[in-house]
């Protein structure tokens, strides 16, 4: 029925939303409601695809405003995002390959509502918490569900993390995020990111924020350049490949 998205079945109540390995999204069902984290590139209804796994009121949150996370709100009347990431998403709202693909739709994307650190998305058993993470971009969040002990971290907490973008942060920024993240950590075993295709272990965590400070302090020995559709930055490799810090 869905050609671009495979979904994976995390827990009995926890799917991944795999769209053509570019972008994941994720449906967290409790017993009362369920919530969507991100809603990928938006070519399939994701309000269906989650339709098919729940029936109880879908809760929308992007985790950042980029547009593998965003384009999917389509399918949607309300979003929720970090205030600092509004205009962000709205800029890329603004897309002339966007507005018209979605004209053609007859679609129009959701409206955002602002979602706070610190915040609970509560639905029923299973509440998440949100927790501001400025680096990748302004408003970027993460969300802990305690009770499965997972962090569900978008683009912030990832393998290979782009911090050379307009809207990136400074990296002492991010640093300061990730140290802010070091009280919870003993609350999760795992982490799903915004491009997982399987659950990963929470190390990831320690892993990266170590090479976040070590790009900080200017450790730069083994960096490569590294090419994307903006040009050319510079990669800070840790770890196993293809795990690297993207920054300018
Ligand atoms: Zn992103």
């Amino acid at each position: 029925m869905f050609e671009r998205v495979k979904l994976k079945q995390i827990k009995d109540h926890i799917w991944l939303m795999n769209d053509n390995d570019e972008a994941t999204g994720y449906l967290v069902v409790g017993s009362q409601k369920a919530v969507i984290i991100d809603t990928m590139n938006g070519y399939e209804n994701v309000k269906e695809i989650a339709e098919t796994l729940t029936s109880l009121p879908l809760i929308v949150v992007n985790t950042h405003g980029h547009p593998d996370h965003i384009y999917g709100n389509i399918y949607f009347d309300e979003v929720f995002i970090h205030p600092d990431d509004m205009a962000l998403a709205q800029h890329f709202y603004q897309e002339p390959l966007f507005t018209e693909a979605i004209e053609q739709m007859k679609l129009k994307p959701a409206a955002f509502r602002p979602i706070l650190s610190g915040e609970m998305i509560n639905l029923g058993e299973i509440e998440l918490e949100v927790y501001g993470v400025p680096g990748h971009t302004p408003g970027g969040i993460c969300l802990l569900d305690r009770r499965d002990r997972i962090l569900f971290t978008g683009d912030s907490i990832i393998e290979q993390t782009w911090m050379q973008l307009e809207e990136s942060m400074p990296m002492e920024v991010f640093l300061h995020s990730l140290d802010a993240l070091k009280g919870i950590r003993g609350e999760y075993d795992f982490i799903l990111t915004g491009h997982s295709r399987d659950i990963e272990d929470a190390s990831l965590y320690e892993d990266h924020r170590n090479a976040v400070k070590e790009v900080y302090e200017g450790k730069n020995e083994g960096d490569i350049s590294y090419e994307w559709f903006g040009g050319t930055s510079k990669a800070h490799p840790y770890g196993i490949e293809p795990r690297r810090i993207v920054y300018k």
